[in-house]
């Protein structure tokens, strides 16, 4: 066991070198995730399935005057075992080393359950289940033979609870808790710990697709949230930093809520806003 050194400088100092792949990370949480990496020192691999997106996303982050890691890209659909393995291996002969895995590349499907289309549901699985097994299979592989590493399984609150016409995506992302569970049991013995954070309603490309698509507006999001907002990309990323670093040395298999209460409260919005 490493010990951290609990100041603001101790967690630059932990980061600093580490190498850590974040799928999904040309936008979003993923993008929000690599930038804050990038700005401890550590050494990042930003990936999409869009290889002009990638290339634009790390020019991007190389011109950030915060950034002090090195950062490559490399592209390629998470759902597809042959470029995760390539994904693994470029990273490790890049860099060395494997880290940190942060499986945040996903992808939301709303449709009442009674039409969902075979092919829908196939999408929302492999992406964000299936995705999350490959590259910690891969990279666990590398890590179990090296000094062990971090995992961090990106879910949801919809990981928690059932959403109407949401089928897909809640199922992945409850199985993806059961998939963080799972590995955390079976590979702490290779000093290999894996968690998982569940955002709630985040500002993202993903979000603004599911407002039109599912038919919500911010306010009513805003009214049904405890703290009374949305999240940003950068809440969510400060936990994956945490979980990243020997800072969190002994927590393996939890589910960290970055929710603003939202799970915690199973009253109405009528409710919320009379505390006023
Ligand atoms: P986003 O804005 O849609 O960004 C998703 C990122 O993943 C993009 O870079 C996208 O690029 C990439 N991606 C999608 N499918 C991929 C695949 N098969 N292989 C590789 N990359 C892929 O999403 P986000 O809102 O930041 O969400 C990030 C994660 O947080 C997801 O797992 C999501 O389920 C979770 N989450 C989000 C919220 C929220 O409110 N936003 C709440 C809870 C949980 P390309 O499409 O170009 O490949």
């Amino acid at each position: 066991m490493k010990n951290a050194n609990p100041t603001p400088e101790g967690f630059f100092q932990d980061l600093d070198q580490k190498t850590a792949i974040v799928t999904g990370s040309t936008k979003g949480i993923g993008l929000e995730i690599a930038r804050i990496m990038l700005s401890c020192g550590a050494n990042v691999i930003v990936n999409s399935r869009n290889q002009k997106e990638v290339d634009a996303t790390v020019e991007r982050l190389r011109s950030d005057p915060n950034t002090r890691g090195s950062v490559i890209g490399l592209h390629g659909d998470v759902g597809v075992y042959e470029n995760c393995e390539k994904l693994a291996q470029e990273a490790a002969q890049h860099f060395g080393k494997i880290d940190v895995l942060v499986n945040n590349a996903g992808t939301s499907m709303i449709s009442n359950s009674l039409e969902l289309q075979k092919e829908d549901w196939e999408k929302a699985i492999r992406t964000n289940l299936t995705g999350p097994f490959f590259m910690s299979q891969v990279c666990g592989k590398i890590m179990a033979k090296n000094h062990g590493g971090s995992i961090i399984n990106i879910s949801s609150i919809f990981g928690g609870g059932g959403v109407p016409k949401r089928l897909a995506y809640c199922a992945s992302k409850f199985g993806l808790n059961g998939l963080t569970k799972t590995l955390a049991a079976e590979w702490a013995h290779y000093n290999i710990r894996v968690n998982a954070v569940s955002p709630g309603f985040i500002k993202t490309p993903m979000d603004q697709g599911d407002q039109t698509s599912g038919g919500y507006s911010v306010e009513e999001i805003n009214r049904r949230t405890p703290a009374g907002r949305y999240g940003t990309a950068a809440e969510v990323a400060q936990v994956v930093l945490f979980l990243a670093s020997d800072f969190s040395s002994y927590i393996t298999g939890a589910n960290i809520l970055v929710d603003g209460g939202w799970l915690a409260y199973v009253g109405w919005d009528k409710l919320l806003n009379e505390l006023e």
